[in-house]
């Protein structure tokens, strides 16, 4: 009976979200031999992705809201954010410190999430008047639920690398996804538990019930400072030979960085070349900001059909309802799903186009220290809020 309860207490920790799974024992020591061996060169661990559409026993069908929260880059160093300058106000309303966001993914873990791959929600489909969208049937493991995350402005701009951000994405000597960047005492650091990207790939490789079907989050990726912290943009003016080859190294740089994402679950989407406002219908500056996105961003992350908005602005006027000429070129270059931003995970297949809007839920300093019981179905701000490490200011959490 004794022995019956402890394995099964062993089983829920290793299948849990609380206790990370042990470490697979050491294989045992070579015998040794007359010539050593060169050192083996390490091979990527191999890594599954699967379609949640496909029916698999075991699965149920989930015909509810599929979940969206969407995160900025998290704080590294707490102390560089909140150091007292003009950033720090907007850096506590926008961003996670990492043990902020760590705790989180621990927590919608815990409640049943799973993450899936925003592209699995819906397809496009041969209708009467010609393609449109439809919502895919996912099938999960009984009793869990669908979250999708997605990541905005994963380019490590120049002011977050002074206030306490990872600088870059690079593949680290173990062949996995880590972060580089400094120490608050300018020493190069180089880990896996400092950057959104990573600790989520962390957290998953310890609870791959989190990730059934190998999804991990979608990133956001405007183009006017690079990508992931490679600087391969151009510029307008005083643009020359040397500058482009810099820009060509930086591109050859990040390719095995993209690769590397998109082998363990990662997807990309376009946040625009320049984060511009879609809302006040300047058509000659959407085209060129979107044709730009794709000459220098979409060449290197590939295809993408998912339209995050910046600020949240919808095209034509910031009215969902409409379909107006920015919205029609930007699904005619190739975008399906356009996401926004709003309270809860609300998403519409528009009738009389091919694509489909939808509302992300944003888990940042304002909503933990404002809307609580907005999140409690995903975690309680109360639990996850860092109030030693973020500034002094008001947090509203209603009466209980
Ligand atoms: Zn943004």
């Amino acid at each position: 009976m004794g022995r019956v309860f402890l394995a099964l207490a062993l089983l829920i920790l290793l299948g849990g979200c609380g206790a990370p799974a042990p470490a697979p024992a050491p294989p045992p020591p070579p015998e040794p031999e007359e010539v050593p061996a060169p050192p083996p060169s390490p091979e990527p661990e191999p890594y599954a992705i699967t379609d949640p559409t496909e029916e698999r026993e075991g699965h149920v069908p989930w015909t509810g809201v599929v979940e969206h929260l969407f995160f900025h880059p998290v704080i590294a160093y707490p102390e560089l954010a909140f150091d007292g300058d003009s950033q720090e106000s907007g850096l506590d309303d926008y961003m996670f410190t990492a043990g902020e966001y760590e705790k989180i993914l621990r927590s919608v873990c815990e409640k049943g999430y799973i993450l899936v791959d925003i592209n699995s929600v819906w397809r496009e489909e041969e209708g009467e008047d010609g393609p449109r969208m439809v919502r895919n049937t996912l099938y999960l493991p009984e009793g869990k639920k669908p979250l999708v995350l997605s990541f905005d402005d994963v380019n490590y701009y120049p002011y977050m690398l002074e206030n306490g951000f990872t600088h870059k994405l690079i593949i680290g000597e173990d062949l996995k996804i880590a972060s580089r960047g400094l120490d608050p005492a300018g020493n190069e650091v180089v880990s896996r538990d400092l950057d959104a990207v990573p600790i989520l790939d962390k957290f998953v490789e310890e609870h791959p019930d989190f990730s059934p079907f190998g999804a991990k989050g979608c990133l956001s990726l405007t183009g006017y400072e690079g990508i992931l912290g490679y600087r391969t943009q151009t510029t307008t003016t005083g643009w020359d030979d040397v500058k482009e080859a810099a820009r060509q190294k930086e591109r050859e740089a990040v390719r095995p960085v993209i690769e590397e994402l998109k082998r363990t679950g990662w997807t990309f989407g376009s946040h625009t070349w320049g984060h511009i406002r879609l809302g006040d219908g300047n058509m000659t500056r959407i085209q060129a900001d979107t044709e730009r996105w794709l000459d220098e961003v979409g060449s290197l992350v590939g295809e993408t059909k998912i339209l995050f908005y910046p600020h949240g602005e919808r095209p034509d006027g910031n009215d969902w309802t409409l379909t107006g000429p920015a919205f029609q070129y930007l699904q005619g270059q190739g975008f399906r799903v356009f996401c926004s931003v709003g309270v809860e995970s609300f998403s519409f297949i528009k009738k009389d186009i091919c694509a489909v809007i939808c509302d992300r839920l944003h888990p940042d300093g304002t909503t933990l220290r404002r809307h609580r019981d907005q999140y409690l179905q995903f975690y309680d701000a109360k639990d996850i809020i860092d109030l030693d490490a973020r500034p002094e200011r008001e947090v509203l959490w209603p009466e209980e």
